[in-house]
Order: structure tokens, then C-alpha cells, then sequence
């Protein structure tokens, strides 16, 4: 069996306890055991000592733990891919925090009409998980120009900045001035494809720093540079998309934020007059520009010109609001990416932003921030289905946490978006299922955040199931913020594909790059210096 197929293997035993039960009515035979015998416990070391072992206990009959079994056996069939990786997918969802993971999780399962604990979300089948420190040079809960710029070019920086260095000023927008290279950068100058998409703006911090420099994250269009970073030749996020400084440019880049790419004139914002997506098309390389999802998906999958899709003026819709007629989903461009740079003979890196997970979670409102986790879930879906895990590493992970908490007892089955409901524990057998209360006398949902637009007050009016099931609520928070904070927790990592073993434990953020590098053998490479210029 290839190890793409024991990738699948696991998750279908994850999806399914029922398939787990017909695996173990082969393997565990009949022996009947008692329930004070003390289970047998061996070291096994390979999958057939796992399917020949037989644990003594009453419970072995048990679906959690036939479940437990089946997951074991799994993970001993599966083999490390040492070989160096061809291609690198970093998938970030911007904000995604583990309780956001946990909860989208059932959210999802919910969906399909389960109780959703025991879904698995696609990438929760990867056999690699770290966990991800997200602090920068400045702050402990940090923002995303700084740890999107830590995971992209392998340095820690301070807030606010895009792939430039904490100690760098304004004389770095000079122009011999070295920056650190992303991975971008790097791959196209070695001759590989590389592609960013983003369901934000392009220009937004994420999906901003693969492909430029910038002393701040709110440079993004012409008219918000201030005079003394005009003065010291700073050029806005959007124009250095055109001056991309090494290969022949970003290959494929999708997403949101065409008005930072055109002039007022032509309905954007810029007010130098340029019209940067003609420039881009007009710049040699024969580039298609395509800005609605019917051009988009009339594009040939197998094409080779660059294409440089923009599908809104700011931000993509969230996927809960998105007209399928109007913008593509997440998945229908990570779909398409991997289509087009798989053509390259050299290999391809590709960054892929789930970028409103983020936006959900500053306005509370914990569906959109699930549903949008759903869609990129399925956007992984995608690239599992489109690449061989023995040439393609991909990585799963999000720059900084959220506030958001998971919490209250409620019973399994319980929608997530839902007032608390439990069963009476002290009463076992009991199925019936009664309104959980707070200790002010008014009921709760599971999802809350430490902060935000919704403080609960003491006058405020008790939640009803209404209220919660309505898709603009925004969830309790603790205390008032017009904009929900980042956390400072950990994030997960979730790692697939070659060399990925090495994702595991407590990683900083940064080492992110160089694991991605060390998978692409790009460790016995010198960056040279003096083609850094701009
Ligand atoms: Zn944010």
C-alpha cells in the first residue's frame, strides 16, 4: 500500500467507526474476558503484532475503543518520507486558534446532519502536529504582518512589518538595502513556480509577505504611504507586486483587494494614476488577468501563462455570504493553483490564506469564523485529492490564535452555535436534556470571547434561542472592545507529505520557514546577497 494510502486509511478509520468494527471482528476473534481482568498491555512494534494482539478487557466491543485500535494500527502502518520534498503548500487560516478548530470541527459535522464530535476535519487526518509559538520581537499576543513574515522568510519580526527585519527603518527602502528573502522569492530564483492566494486583499499582511517589503502593513496602496516614507522612496505594497525581485514574478496569485491596483479614475484607490493590473498583464510575460468567477473558470487548467485574479474591491466575501456566480471559493483556487504550477519541471511553492476567519472572529460573530474554517478545510480537501504526498509537503497552520473559548458542559449533540443544553450527570441513564444556566439567572452559548462588541451586562436581556440562531449574532464577550483581540496561546500545525516528520513538539514560528526550506533541500543553498536589490 502506498503511503498516500495509508493517509487515507487513517482518515476513513477516523470517519468511521463502523469500519473500524469490521476490521476488529477479524483481528480480535472471541475471546470473552472479564471485567476485573487488568487489560494486557504489550509493546508492539509493527502493524501485524497490533492486529494480532488481543487487550483483555470487557470493553473490547467498545466503539471508542475499536476506534482507539483501529487508529493505533494506523499509525504503525504508516512510513516516514525522508526523500526531499518537490513542492511546498503552506495553508494559513488567519486567526484560526484551536478552540476555532474544535468548534468548526462539529460545526461542520453538524452540517451533514452528525452530532459532530466525532467528525474530522481534512487536515486533522495529517500524521504530523506541532505545536506553534506565535509571539514576535515586540509583543506577546501578536499580529499577522509579523508571523506571517516569521513562517514566509525564517526571521522573527516586530508588529506591523512585512518581511522586514524588527532592527530595519526607513533607510531600508533605499535601494541596496538587503531584505530577507521570502519563500517565494527564493523559489522563483531557483527557478521554480510559486503562487498566493488570499480570500483577504492581496495587499493584506498574509498574503502580503510573500511577495514584498514594507515597513508597515497599512502601506498597501499608493495614498497611504505618509510624506516621510515618500521622501525615503518607500513604495506601496500593491506597486511592488510589478517589481518583484527575483525569477519572473509570483505565478498565480488570487484573491480580494482590486482597489488598491487601480486608480481612482478606474474606481480604485491609487492616486498616482497607475493602473497595476494593466502594468502586470502589459509586463512581458504574457499574463492573463481575470476579475469574476465566470473569466476565472474559463481559464484552461493546463495554461502556462501567469495569471492575476481579483475578484473584489476589498476583502472576498466571507463563504456564508459568497455568491458562487461572483467569486470562486477557496477550494476552486487552490484547485486551479496546483494545477498550474505543477507544470513547472522545478517544483512550486504556494501560499494559500484563509484570510477572514480573522475578520469573523474581531466581530465575534463565531459562525462566520466556523463556516469559513469549513471552506478552508475543504480547500485542503482540494489539494490531498490533487498532489502525491511523496513529492508534496503540505503545511497547515494559522499565524496567531483568537479569544474565542469553547465551554459550558454542553450535551454532545448540542448544535455549537447553540444556547447550552446538558443532561443531568447525577442522574445517569437520564437521556432528557434541560437549559444550562448561568449564575445571573440567564442561559449561554458554548462559544464566548474574552472580549468584543457584546459585553454581558447585567441588564442585558437573556439569550433566546432566536437570538443565537440568527447568523448576524455576535457571541458574549467579557469585556468591551469594538475589535475582538488576537490570543497569545499556541497555535496547531498540521503537517503531510515528505520530510514532514519533522514537524512535531513546541516550534517557534519562524522555524516554520526552515523546516519548509530543510524539506526542499534548500539548506545547502547560499542566499545570495547581490541580487536582493530592488
Ligand atoms: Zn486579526
Amino acid at each position: 500500500m502506498s503511503t498516500k494510502g495509508n493517509l487515507l486509511l487513517s482518515s476513513n478509520l477516523l470517519r468511521s467507526a463502523a469500519a473500524i468494527s469490521l476490521l476488529f471482528v477479524t483481528s480480535c476473534g472471541q475471546r470473552q474476558t472479564s471485567q476485573e481482568t487488568i487489560p494486557d498491555i504489550d509493546l508492539v512494534s509493527t502493524a501485524d503484532d497490533v492486529a494480532n494482539i488481543e487487550l483483555a478487557s470487557a470493553y473490547s466491543q467498545d466503539a471508542s475503543w475499536q476506534l482507539a485500535r483501529g487508529d493505533v494500527m494506523a499509525r504503525l502502518q504508516r512510513a516516514e518520507r525522508p526523500q526531499a520534498a518537490r513542492n511546498v503548500i503552506l495553508f494559513v487560516a488567519d486567526g484560526l486558534s484551536i478552540p476555532t478548530i474544535a468548534a468548526a470541527r462539529i460545526y461542520d459535522g453538524q452540517d451533514r446532519g452528525e452530532s459532530g464530535v466525532e467528525n474530522v476535519l481534512s487536515f486533522e487526518t495529517f500524521p504530523n502536529v506541532a505545536l506553534v509559538k506565535t509571539y514576535n520581537t515586540d509583543r506577546q499576543v501578536s499580529d499577522s504582518a509579523s508571523t506571517a513574515t516569521a513562517m514566509v522568510t525564517g526571521i522573527k519580526t516586530r508588529t506591523g512589518a512585512i518581511s522586514v527585519a524588527a532592527t530595519q527603518g526607513f533607510e531600508s527602502c533605499e535601494q541596496d538595502t538587503v531584505m530577507p528573502w521570502t519563500l517565494a522569492e527564493i523559489a522563483e530564483d531557483r527557478g521554480m513556480a510559486s503562487g498566493v492566494i488570499s480570500t483577504a486583499r492581496l495587499t493584506h499582511a498574509t498574503p502580503a509577505t510573500m511577495y514584498s517589503h514594507s515597513l508597515s502593513r497599512g502601506w498597501e496602496t499608493d495614498g497611504e504611504l505618509p510624506e516621510i516614507a515618500v521622501a525615503a522612496g518607500c513604495v506601496d505594497i500593491a506597486a511592488q507586486l510589478l517589481s518583484f525581485r527575483s525569477g519572473d514574478g509570483v505565478d498565480v496569485i488570487l484573491g480580494g483587494g482590486r482597489r488598491s491596483f487601480r486608480p481612482t479614475e478606474m474606481g480604485g484607490v491609487r492616486t498616482d494614476g497607475r493602473d497595476l493590473v494593466a502594468e502586470w498583464r502589459e509586463s512581458g510575460r504574457g499574463g492573463v488577468s481575470v476579475e469574476s468567477a465566470a473569466e476565472f473558470r474559463a481559464l484552461p487548467i493546463d495554461g502556462t501563462e501567469p495569471v492575476f485574479g481579483l475578484f473584489s474591491d476589498s476583502h472576498m466575501s466571507y463563504e456564508a455570504d459568497r455568491d458562487a456566480s461572483e467569486e470562486p471559493s477557496l477550494a476552486e483556487m487552490t484547485g486551479f493553483a496546483i494545477d498550474r504550477l505543477s507544470q513547472n519541471e522545478n517544483g512550486y511553492v504556494l501560499m494559500v490564506e484563509a484570510g477572514r476567519v480573522d475578520h469573523a472572529h474581531h466581530g465575534t460573530n463565531a459562525y462566520r469564523a466556523l463556516t469559513d474554517t469549513q471552506a478552508f478545510s475543504e480547500a485542503i480537501a482540494t489539494a490531498i485529492e490533487r498532489v502525491d504526498l511523496d513529492e508534496t509537503l503540505i503545511v497547515v497552520t494559522a499565524d496567531h490564535g483568537h479569544t474565542m473559548t469553547f465551554s459550558g458542559y454542553p450535551a454532545r449533540g448540542n448544535p455549537i452555535l447553540g444556547l447550552v443544553r446538558t443532561n443531568d450527570a447525577s442522574n445517569p441513564g437520564s437521556t432528557e436534556l434541560s437549559l444550562t444556566m448561568a449564575d445571573d439567572g440567564g442561559p449561554y452559548t458554548a462559544l464566548g470571547y474574552q472580549n468584543g462588541r457584546n459585553p454581558r451586562l447585567d441588564d442585558s436581556e437573556p439569550l433566546t434561542d432566536e437570538m443565537v440562531a440568527d447568523t448576524e449574532f455576535m457571541q458574549q464577550a467579557g469585556f468591551p472592545r469594538m475589535s475582538e483581540t488576537h490570543s497569545g496561546a499556541d497555535v496547531a500545525l498540521y503537517a503531510a507529505g515528505p520530510r514532514a516528520h519533522n514537524f512535531g513538539g513546541s516550534l517557534e514560528q519562524n522555524s516554520v520557514f526552515h523546516l519548509m526550506a530543510y524539506a526542499l533541500d534548500w539548506h545547502a543553498t547560499t542566499i545570495e546577497n547581490e541580487n536582493l536589490t530592488e
